[in-house]
């Protein structure tokens, strides 16, 4: 299945995904549903977690962000916002870590759907039963990407990694908020050609810095892709022309920008001295 032809689905981009699911897996369509919902509920016990913690990673750099994010003042008045990003961020510090969190589609990029999605169904204080087939759909969008470029950072840059993560999240969110598969493939496709370009550069290689805040940044840019689509805006580039063109960056990222910690801002006087400490 491309982009196109979920787009073109009448109907929540969902029910297809799982069709198509229940047809390759052999399974019963309850069995599968069970089984989101568990990854489901393993995502909001990762926020959990994340957000009563300010126990430090590994190398001190990140630990405490999302409890201190959570417990501040909202100057903003903004609610939604500030959940979105601290449930996104608790989610990655939990894998910085080393706790148990779900790969959606990677660990580096794993606090962005459950950030997006979860951060809107608590906002709008909806069931997890009600955010299962979003995240079919959101499962559904990353295989699809994943047919087509690279997912991971050290392959295709960042905006492999959460690119897909926010066109997972967009397309989730879309569908949550009543947008069937038409106007979810817009919100994703909206979401990924907004991250095209982004680098993977984290300090000394570890997945914590930029990543734990890029969770945050781009579960809200998932979000506004969704608003953005449900209003009806569209992308000019067809979605799969997007997933080409972002694959087509991928390959041209020189290696130091592809997860080795060697440019941007690991790069930095900061990020070597940072490095070299942990190497000792
Ligand atoms: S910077 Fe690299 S390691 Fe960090 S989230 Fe992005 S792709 Fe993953």
């Amino acid at each position: 299945m491309n982009l196109k032809q979920l787009a073109d689905y009448p109907g929540y981009g969902s029910e297809l995904i799982l069709h198509e699911e229940v047809g390759e897996e052999r399974a019963a369509r309850e069995d599968l549903l069970e089984k989101m919902l568990l990854r489901l509920q393993e995502m909001r016990s990762s926020i959990a977690r994340g957000l009563s913690s300010d126990e430090p990673s590994r190398t001190g750099m990140v630990g405490w962000n999302a409890k201190t994010l959570w417990g501040a003042d909202d100057k903003l008045r903004a609610p939604l916002m500030k959940r979105v990003q601290a449930y996104a961020m608790a989610v990655n510090e939990e894998n910085a870590r080393m706790g148990r969190i779900v790969a959606a589609p990677t660990a580096g990029s794993a606090g962005t759907v459950p950030g997006a999605l979860i951060g809107v169904g608590d906002h709008l204080e909806l069931t997890d039963e009600a955010l299962v087939m979003p995240l079919v759909l959101a499962a559904g969008i990353g295989q699809v990407i994943s047919q087509r470029m690279f997912i991971a950072g050290s392959s295709g840059g960042c905006q492999a990694e959460i690119g897909s993560s926010a066109a997972m999240a967009a397309a989730a969110v879309c569908e949550l908020l009543g947008g069937e598969a038409k106007a979810a493939v817009e919100a994703a496709t909206l979401a990924l050609m907004n991250t095209i370009g982004l680098v993977c550069d984290p300090v000394g290689g570890y997945v914590e810095v930029p990543c734990v805040s890029r969770n945050a940044f781009f579960a809200v840019h998932a979000v506004s892709a969704a608003q953005l689509a449900l209003a009806g805006l569209e992308s000019v580039i067809p979605p799969d022309e997007v997933v080409s063109a972002t694959a087509s960056i991928g390959r041209l990222l020189p290696p130091e920008l592809r997860e080795t910690g060697e440019g941007g801002i690991a790069a930095t006087p900061t990020g070597r001295r940072i490095a070299l400490k942990m190497a000792k």
